[in-house]
């Protein structure tokens, strides 16, 4: 029994803790999102707000993307949006069923929306977003028992160093605003 105990102990890491599942963040769920976050990183460069996201297969990520709405002047230019898409391409196959997204922020309906089309392994992401987030902040669509797919979602993986950098962003936009 301790034997059991020992490896699960040590595949998971306890100071995440999925609130929805009330199942342990892995570790490994940790690292992926810390790639997440380096994606997000680099939107502010361009000045799209900083969400990032990394899809993960077999141990490899395979599709990456942050926030490009403004420099791309597209409104589908979301990071799981690029993530996702590059997946597909990489895994020659639009069914991510293999696929894990890691995501800094709760997605948007379009975003969850995608998941649900590409039937998505699993969804993680960092910090709930209470105006747009459809992983049950505003609405449910990834785990509606109405859709025919549903998206196992572990959530607050690193939110409070997503929420960090969103905040940044937001006060930087604020004090240059003022500063014109
Ligand atoms: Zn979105």
């Amino acid at each position: 029994m301790s034997k059991v105990a020992g490896r699960r102990a040590s595949c998971y890491n306890a100071r995440v803790v999925d609130s929805t599942l009330g199942r342990p963040a892995g570790r490994a769920d940790v690292e992926w999102m810390r790639e997440a976050l380096a994606e997000a990183r680099q939107a502010p460069a361009h000045g799209d707000v900083p969400v990032g996201a990394v899809a993960v297969a077999g141990g490899l990520v395979v599709g990456r993307g942050h926030n490009r709405r403004e420099v791309d002047r597209d409104p589908t230019a979301h990071a799981e949006m690029i993530a996702l898409r590059q997946a597909a391409q990489v895994l020659g196959g639009w069914r991510l069923r293999d696929v894990t997204l890691y995501c800094t922020l709760e997605p948007c309906p379009m975003c969850a929306g995608a998941l649900v089309q590409a039937q998505v392994g699993r969804l993680v992401y960092g910090a709930d977003d209470a105006k747009a987030g459809a992983a049950g902040s505003v609405v449910e669509l990834l785990r509606d028992p109405r859709f025919n797919y549903r998206v196992p979602v572990t959530r607050g993986v690193l939110a409070a160093e997503a929420q960090a950098l969103l905040g940044e962003f937001f006060a930087a936009l604020r004090e240059r605003r003022i500063d014109e």
